[in-house]
């Protein structure tokens, strides 16, 4: 059986008419860059998440940046994050001309870490960028508790977490804003690149608003110089087309993660995240540790199941950050699920007996 890691093809045949007739109207209202079509997905999209404000913008990426920006961070200011995460969350705190600080995270749900984001904060730390990698949120009351103390804003990576709960609360209304990307392979994935920026913070809001665009505060005033970082009509669109069937979508990906969970639960020489209520994962990707993940991953791939890595290299090892100076061993819960992670297949498109084989496939490899 051929089980590809991901199919984004099975998901489009499965709404293929709303996406047409949404990318046509755009086509034929010629509304290309920003318009009604992308006011109309922010305004979905805040009210998927729970929140007064969401800003379309032109990508994840660039979601962190504008966020941090907003928030009033830049040059001379040190901003807090995890080594286990995409480069994109690094590149937007130098992008400001901010310092990264790193600190490792949970072994229990790969998250930050309060208890050393404590220990790490110095008189130039402004802000901190937990990322709810995987689709699991960071224990954020932890972390709120820690940046009241010192001062520090709070601004979320939910890249990889549109839709995740804390504690019952909706991943977008907590800390001081939250980013989210729209690229293709993401829970809601836009037919090109894509990001928003979500906050109850209205002030944070219209600063991210006028920045995406040129600084602009009506089309030929500007206040101060902003960036190009508009959302695409077409992308509005498509997300807007696809936003009603997200819900299911994590239902899903949650009940295949579930059946995956009882093959792995107990084994002694696998690692899962653990969950509990707290944490309302969305299971971007279905991550398992193991001693000997090239064996696994070739047997796998002997199958024809396709596999990932998330993330190979954390970032304090990547060459990008030699100039930082971080030794080996700096950080060692990251450093071992670089060594040990393995994302299996999951989206919402696989079928149930599909979910059983690849555990099946797996565990007779470990
Ligand atoms: C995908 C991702 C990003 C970047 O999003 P782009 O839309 O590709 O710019 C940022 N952070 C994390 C954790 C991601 O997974």
């Amino acid at each position: 059986m051929k089980i590809p890691f991901l199919d984004l093809q099975a998901q489009y045949l499965s709404i293929k008419q709303d996406i047409d007739k949404g990318i046509q109207k755009v086509i034929d209202d010629l509304a290309f860059i920003g318009g009604p079509y992308v006011k109309a997905f922010e305004k979905d999209f805040a009210e998927f998440c729970g929140v007064e404000y969401a800003v379309g913008v032109s990508n994840g990426t660039d979601a962190v940046f504008l966020a941090l920006l907003a928030c009033g961070i830049g040059p001379g200011d040190e901003v807090i994050t995890v080594p286990n995460t995409f480069i994109a969350t690094t590149e937007a705190i130098s992008m400001t001309g901010a310092d990264i600080r790193f600190v490792d995270v949970s072994p229990k749900t790969f998250t930050m870490d309060a208890e050393q984001v404590e220990a790490a904060v110095t008189p130039r730390t402004r802000a901190i960028v937990p990322v709810h990698l995987y689709g699991c949120p960071a224990h954020m009351t932890d972390l709120q508790a820690v940046a009241d103390r010192h001062g520090l804003k709070i601004i979320g990576d939910a890249a990889q977490a549109h839709g995740a709960r804390f504690q019952d609360r909706p991943i977008g209304t907590l800390g001081d804003v939250a980013t989210f990307s729209f690229y293709p392979g993401k829970n809601l994935g836009a037919y090109g690149d894509a990001g928003g920026v979500v906050t109850n913070d209205a002030e944070i809001a219209d600063k991210v608003s006028r920045l995406r665009n040129h600084g602009r505060a009506t089309k030929y005033e500007h206040d101060q110089e902003g960036y190009n970082c508009r959302m695409d009509g077409i992308q509005a669109a498509v997300l807007s087309a696809k936003l009603p069937y997200l819900q299911q979508w994590i239902d899903q990906r949650r009940k295949h993660a579930a059946t995956y969970d009882t093959y792995f639960n107990e084994h002694p020489s696998i690692t899962i995240p653990e969950t509990d209520s707290d944490h309302y994962s969305v299971y971007h990707l279905y991550v398992i540790g193991v001693e000997d993940r090239a064996a696994v991953q070739n047997h796998l791939s002997a199958q024809n199941i396709s596999t990932g890595v998330h993330y190979p290299v954390p970032l304090h090892r990547q060459q990008a950050y030699a100039h930082l100076g971080i030794p080996g061993g700096t950080f060692p819960v990251s450093e071992k699920m670089a060594r040990q992670t393995l994302s299996l297949p999951l989206y919402p498109e696989l079928s149930e007996e599909q979910v059983q084989y690849i555990a099946e496939q797996a565990l007779n490899a470990i």
